[in-house]
């Protein structure tokens, strides 16, 4: 008999987020003839997007709509994922690795009884077998696992495989009632957006970051003007955080986010090994700095040595004429 994918597909803001394809492309590449493909779409108000989605998926959508589920609560899309489960039992269970799917398939794989790989970057079928690929020692290595039997959670970096195209059968939407459980534990109450982005940096196909060269909150305006024109996200270092010339939310490496954009463009970054850790996996790193001996130059494929606060505004006027 054939394996069963279960796909839990990400909302964010009231759109589906573009792991959610990319994890139903990952089920693509993993799956052999006779495997089926559900994916689960929990949240409120969601109906649109549960059409959205059954266009890229070939077998069930369960939507679980209520307004409970607007935002994420551990136990109670883990509740959601059981009643799932009782009515489709899954060999493979994938997830964005976001900071939902970091929370939620450990809890899932817990419940399942389930071995889980995480953080996959790319996946290729070998005969019979599935061989997942990771980062390890922050990108400096990688490493490829397989299962070796048993209920499986997978979670897949975002932006590093190619989101799914449209199925030439569009799923089924089954829809499931959510009774809120009387008994959890925590509720969560809001979420304080600290990011005023327009665009998801994690998802972003185009960051640009600033460092401690960027040297004032001020100092990140260029970054945002250029950010802007490209339709990107603007990061930061760890110092330029600490310095409080921006936001925790967007620090960037080993203690931030891991980002892998198309372009990664570092403004007034050194290159430490803690920042490399959370971008080095970016498909173009284009630096900017006017130490010509600083290390970001070793992992960038375009160096511009100078100062940041010329290059990024002559930048944004010449990508404004594009
Ligand atoms: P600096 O190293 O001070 O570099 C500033 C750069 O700006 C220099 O190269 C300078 O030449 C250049 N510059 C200055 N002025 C200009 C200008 N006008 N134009 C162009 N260039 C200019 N760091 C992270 O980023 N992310 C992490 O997640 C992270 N986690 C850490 C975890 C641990 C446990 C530890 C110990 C450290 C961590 N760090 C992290 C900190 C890291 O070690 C570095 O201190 C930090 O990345 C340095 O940030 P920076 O490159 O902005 O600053």
């Amino acid at each position: 008999m054939g394996k069963t994918y279960v796909v839990v597909a990400e909302v964010r803001g009231g759109s589906l987020r573009q792991v959610a394809l990319e994890a139903l492309q990952a089920v693509s590449i993993a799956k052999h003839d006779g495997d089926s493909t559900a994916a689960v779409l929990i949240g409120s108000q969601i109906t649109p997007l549960a059409s959205e989605l059954a266009n890229y998926v070939e077998g069930q959508v369960y939507s679980i709509d209520h307004p409970d589920l607007e935002i994420y609560n551990p136990e109670a899309y883990l509740n959601v994922m059981k009643t799932v489960f009782e009515r489709v039992t899954p060999d493979v269970v994938v997830l964005g690795h976001t900071a939902l799917g970091r929370d939620l398939g450990p809890a899932i794989a817990a419940h399942l009884d389930a071995g889980q790989i995480s953080d996959v970057t790319a996946i290729e079928k070998s005969g019979d077998d599935v061989i997942y690929t990771r980062p390890l020692y922050a990108g400096k290595a990688f490493e490829q696992k397989q299962f070796t039997g048993g209920t499986q959670v997978v979670t897949i970096r975002p932006n590093n495989i190619d989101p799914a195209a449209a199925s030439s059968s569009p799923a089924e939407i089954v829809e499931l009632e959510y009774a809120p459980a009387g008994s959890l534990r925590s509720i969560v109450k809001d979420i304080v957006r600290k990011t005023s982005g327009k665009v998801d940096l994690t998802e972003a196909k185009i960051v640009v970051s600033g460092g401690r060269g960027v040297k004032s909150a001020d100092g990140f305006k260029p970054l945002e003007e250029l950010a802007d024109v490209l339709h990107g996200a603007v990061g930061a270092s760890r110092a330029a955080c600490d310095a409080g010339y921006c936001d925790y939310s967007m620090q960037i490496g080993q203690t931030g986010k891991v980002v892998t954009p198309e372009i990664y463009i570092a403004c007034g970054i050194s290159g430490a090994i803690q920042h490399l850790a959370g971008m080095s996996q970016s498909r173009v790193i284009i630096a900017i700095n006017k130490d010509p001996e600083a290390p970001i130059f070793k992992v960038a494929d375009y160096g511009i040595v100078g100062d940041l606060f010329e290059v990024v505004p002559l930048l944004t006027q010449e990508f404004r004429k594009v």
